[in-house]
């Protein structure tokens, strides 16, 4: 079991829709967060917003990075060991969505997807993950996706870094268990947070319409079940229905699965 309370826990991309919900939920739960993500202002501005709602809890630390490189990384790295706290709990939240057919998406724009998706839970991971092997106790958690488990027309970047992150989480489990540090990968399927919006490029991304809201989940529900999941020290959580579906027809009957898939794309392609 992995406990929360007055756990440290480091969270990126935490103004965004799952990071306000891990930062009101881990606060309910007692834990100790430092926050990081873009933009100081809207961190202050959400941790003034969050501690006013919850009364347990402390926020010790809001820290603005760009994760976009190795420099972002390990700036992070070194604010967070300047603070002298072990961190106990890293949750690689930060990450980017495009929509768009892979040859009419600007390369600049999916590199950088690959470097926030993937790079940086990775050098995040292996700069943390020395720490907790020497403590024998840690936690990393990668929030993926189902696109990690079943890529979309128009998706192609955004599931090879979540397929990517799949993959990277499940070899470092294996390679850290024996330290007593745990790895959580988490693939959720959509969810109603700001994401949804991320910029659409060329032909793919005129004739798609706007994702249907009615179909995507909430995203307090989605991170509580992340969280149980985060106790149990679950390798991989699958934290709403649709999601716990895709992965066992994905697993026993593929091909039923290309057929929904393809019937979704038709679906939401304008008439
Ligand atoms: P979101 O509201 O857009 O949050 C993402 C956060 O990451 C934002 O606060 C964003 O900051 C931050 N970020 C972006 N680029 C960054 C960079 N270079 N450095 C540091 N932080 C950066 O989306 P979300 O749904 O909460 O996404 C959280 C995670 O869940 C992502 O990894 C996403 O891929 C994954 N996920 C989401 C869904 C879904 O449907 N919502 C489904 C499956 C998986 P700015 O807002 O300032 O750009």
């Amino acid at each position: 079991m992995t406990q929360l309370e007055k756990a440290v826990i480091l969270i990126t991309g935490a103004s965004g829709g799952f990071g306000q919900e891990l930062t009101r939920q881990l606060l309910e739960y007692g834990s100790r967060l430092i926050l990081s993500d873009l933009s100081e202002a809207a961190l202050l501005k959400q941790a003034q917003t969050i501690q006013q709602q919850v009364t347990t809890g402390e926020i010790i630390a809001c820290i603005a990075c760009d994760l976009s490189d190795l420099q972002g990384c390990q700036t992070l790295y070194d604010q967070v060991k300047a603070l002298n706290i072990s961190v106990d709990i890293l949750i690689n939240n930060a990450g980017i969505g495009l929509f768009g057919r892979m040859d009419e998406v600007p390369p600049d724009k999916w590199e950088q997807l690959m470097q926030v998706n993937l790079l940086a839970p990775m050098r995040l991971s292996t700069l943390f993950v020395a720490d907790m092997i020497t403590r024998r106790k840690g936690h990393i958690v990668n929030i993926s996706s189902l696109a990690g488990w079943a890529a979309l027309e128009g998706m192609a970047h955004y599931a090879a870094s979540k397929y990517g992150l799949r993959g990277f989480s499940e070899g470092l489990y294996s390679e850290v268990k024996t330290y007593n540090v745990q790895v959580t990968a988490v693939y959720p399927f959509f969810s109603r947070t700001p994401i949804l919006q991320s910029q659409r490029y060329g032909t793919l991304g005129s004739i798609y319409q706007d994702y249907p809201l009615s179909m995507a989940t909430d995203p307090a529900q989605v991170m509580r079940q992340t969280l149980k999941g985060v106790i149990n020290n679950q390798l991989h959580v699958f934290p709403d229905i649709t999601a716990k579906w895709i992965q066992f027809l994905k697993r026993y009957f593929p091909d039923l699965l290309d057929w929904l898939r393809e019937r979704l794309d038709k679906k939401l392609k304008k008439r």
